[in-house]
């Protein structure tokens, strides 16, 4: 089978893989239907992280089930599976408190390489959600959200805190923000702002249930935000960026008594402690626990309450991943669907 392989630092090519096959009992294979680049594929892409040998990319994706291990239960061939970032068990301790993300027998999905036609996926049972039916073609771009981005930005809210009738602050306008403002839109947030300085961006997110854009960025877009809420600070803010301003920002946005929620990937982050005392913001985040979204979120997109498909604004056939990568680094594009 072909898939993406990254070679260095701006060169993503599709070529010949090896056919993943069943490597433990508890493994599914999977035909993929869809899957996409992520902002986070760009760190590599851009250098960021380093690229120290050839590496199969990717790590979202729906598919149907081709063939299942013989310790798998409920995953059957035939089903239309979305699976999540990371392979977890379901199982553990860690699962079962909500955090599959740090199941103690996680396995990234990234090292399998999800930008590819097929894809191994460990520990099945736990790791994918079968749909009830086939799905709609015009729900697919949504369910393949739900395998990262609307998750993600999900967690973002529910990381937040954030409640009924809040003011919510998202910052970054990149899928996972754009998905967070669905979120806070979905938990109930009276007034979502969203920090946003593209036009076709601040479009998508007013569609997404943004009420208000804050262009300004740093101290000015704290500023902003504090005019905006008596001076206080929003409720609650939703970091979907990962840089040491975006944090910063996010951190001086919110009010006493409110709530970060970070799922940017920190790069050189760091909380200065004396500050967060003195804040009173509590602050929760990391890689979120997307395994616990999809029995809700597929049920919202089909019953068509949520629509976060058209955070991909540009798709292609999956031989062209090279495209795709180069349209969102260069911001051409918000995030690339692919299809084998
Ligand atoms: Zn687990």
């Amino acid at each position: 089978m072909r898939g993406a392989v990254i070679h260095a630092p701006g060169d993503v090519r599709f070529e010949e893989r090896g056919d993943p096959r069943i490597l433990h009992p508890t493994d599914a294979v999977i035909r993929t239907v869809a899957t996409c680049v992520c902002g986070s594929d760009l760190w590599s892409y851009r250098g960021v992280n380093a690229v120290e040998e050839p590496s199969p990319i990717g790590h979202e994706y729906v598919g149907v089930v081709e063939e299942v291990g013989g310790e798998v239960r409920q995953i059957r061939p035939g089903q239309f599976v979305v699976g999540s970032f990371f392979a977890s068990d379901n199982t553990c301790p860690n699962c079962r408190n909500g955090y599959p993300s740090n199941c103690l027998h996680r396995e990234p999905m990234q090292a399998e390489g999800c930008q590819s036609e097929y894809i191994r996926i460990p520990l099945a049972d736990g790791t994918l959600v079968a749909a009830q039916d086939t799905p709609d073609e015009a729900h697919l771009p949504s369910l393949l959200a739900c395998s990262d981005v609307m998750g993600t930005g999900w967690y973002a809210a529910l990381a937040a805190q954030v409640q009924r009738g809040q003011t919510v602050a998202v910052v970054g306008d990149g899928a996972v923000g754009l998905c967070a403002v669905i979120a806070a839109r979905e938990l109930g947030a009276d007034r979502i702002v969203a920090m946003s300085r593209h036009k076709s961006r601040q479009e998508l997110a007013t569609r997404f249930g943004a009420t208000d854009i804050v262009t300004e960025r740093g101290a000015e877009g704290v500023a902003r935000i504090k005019e905006m809420t008596a001076g206080i600070g929003a409720d609650a803010v939703l970091e979907c960026v990962g840089t040491v301003e975006s944090m910063q920002q996010a951190l001086d946005s919110t009010r006493p008594g409110g709530g970060v929620g970070f799922v940017g990937v920190p790069h050189g982050v760091s909380i200065e402690g004396a500050e967060l005392f003195s804040s009173h913001v509590a602050v929760r985040g990391g890689p979120a626990p997307v395994r616990t979204y999809p029995p809700e979120l597929i049920g919202r997109v089909v019953s068509g309450r949520i629509d976060p498909g058209p955070v991909f604004d540009l798709t292609l056939p999956l031989e062209q991943v090279a495209e795709g990568y180069r349209a969102m680094d260069e911001r051409r594009a918000i995030k690339t669907l692919l299809l084998p």
